[in-house]
């Protein structure tokens, strides 16, 4: 099987291993390559997707596949001390990178750490006010079911959001997107992490990852009501919000 850009698409039971070969290998180069790779963007982008969250003083938080933990950061500082952030993700190498983050930041005392798989998260149902995945949900294998257990985890009323690359919404966009992506990231991350496939592979998990319309049409298959959209930067990114009532 070929993706539309003649790569070999990962048999879903390889998929997992790879996701943890990509993110052992990025680990150590993950905080200054996303600052390279969106010439500081991305923080903007997690600023937008937090203040969509609607999250207040109090609330719990599962910043899912949170790796290093820049959206935790951002939480922590909403939820304050009467809440609470768990920060969670399925590589231990992130994980570990995320933790020793928050500590230097000083944000240790309401922030907690799980290693998880998304896709059946150990926690109790009704149990976060708000459930954010950023960055993640296109390594995750089976995004049904992950999706499901987000919402099984959620309290009523309580709000996903999904921040993730999408499609370019304008075909000019699209074009320099693509040539940027296939032709300049994977050499910046050969140059500056020795890692050209990690990069090839994220390039490419962006373009496999469902448009738009697709991944909201999938958050309503798994309960979420009220499911909206926002676009950015001409829709390299998008955040989606669904709610549990
Ligand atoms: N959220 C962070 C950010 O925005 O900077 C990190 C995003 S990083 C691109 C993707 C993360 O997803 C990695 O840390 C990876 O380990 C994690 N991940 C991949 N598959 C996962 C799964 N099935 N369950 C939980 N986390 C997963």
């Amino acid at each position: 099987n070929t993706t539309h850009f003649g790569y070999q698409q990962v048999p879903t039971a390889d998929k997992v291993k790879l996701v943890r070969g990509v993110f052992d290998s990025v680990a150590g180069r993950y905080d200054l390559m996303n600052d390279l790779m969106s010439l500081g963007v991305h923080r903007l982008w997690k600023r937008i997707a937090i203040s969509l969250s609607l999250v207040r003083s109090g609330e719990h938080v599962l910043d899912l596949a949170g790796g290093t933990g820049d959206l935790t950061a951002l939480f922590e500082q909403r939820v304050g001390d009467s809440g609470k952030v768990v920060l969670a993700d399925i590589n231990a190498e992130m994980l570990k990178k995320g933790r020793n983050r928050m500590i230097d930041k000083g944000l240790a005392g309401n922030v907690h750490y799980a290693q998880v798989n998304a896709e059946c998260l150990p926690f109790a149902d009704n149990s976060f006010d708000c459930v954010c995945i950023g960055f993640g949900l296109r390594n995750v294998t089976d995004k049904a079911a992950a999706l499901r257990s987000m919402h099984r985890v959620l309290k009523p009323g309580g709000r996903l959001i999904v921040l993730e690359f999408s499609k370019p919404t304008d075909q000019l966009t699209e074009a320099v997107y693509d040539f940027y992506s296939f032709n300049i990231l994977p050499k910046i991350g050969k140059l500056v992490a020795n890692d050209e496939a990690s990069y090839r592979y994220l390039a490419e998990s962006i373009r496999m990852h469902p448009d738009q319309s697709t991944l909201k049409q999938m958050m309503q298959e798994a309960g979420f009501e009220r499911c909206d959209y926002f676009n950015m930067t001409q829709g390299i990114v998008a955040v989606h919000r669904g709610y549990k009532i």
